[in-house]
């Protein structure tokens, strides 16, 4: 994933660069901190990504399944999956802002997360007078 290296800090870069001692993933230490660990195959990650499965259900009766490659570029099949993708980018912000502070991720600070950004843009939206474009995009309410 060289699209990645160098804009996502894993221990493997902090490493190289003398920050930390060990490349070991700081959610697990099992595994050498590679970027599609961190987000995806590490079990805290994966333990992230089926609740991420189960609240995406109860909220839109769809069932979806996710791989790495979903996670890194977005899910390409289908129309209407703009809302999606921004829930996944929401997710990987999670798992990252979470590696950051030593914490696992967790459906709680993605649903904590993606409420402020409701919140901000429906303010936003009721500012510029623009609310049908918000409620378009936002497929529910966190
Ligand atoms: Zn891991």
């Amino acid at each position: 994933m060289k699209v990645l290296n160098y804009i996502t800090c894993t221990n493997i870069l902090l490493k190289k660069l003398g920050v930390v001692d060990s490349d070991i993933c700081s959610f697990c230490n099992l595994s050498r901190e590679e970027i599609e660990h961190m987000i995806f195959t590490c079990s805290v990650s994966q333990n992230f990504w089926n609740d991420f499965k189960w609240y995406w259900y109860c909220n839109t009766k769809e069932t979806i399944l996710l791989s790495l490659k979903d996670i890194i570029v977005g899910v390409l099949a289908g129309n209407g999956n703009d809302f999606l993708n921004y829930c996944i980018l929401v997710g990987k912000s999670v798992i990252y802002h979470c590696k950051r502070n030593n914490r696992k991720p967790s459906l709680q600070s993605f649903k904590l997360l993606l409420c402020k950004k409701y919140h901000t843009e429906l303010y936003i939206a009721q500012k510029n007078n623009i609310l049908h474009i918000f409620h378009k995009k936002w497929k529910f309410k966190p």
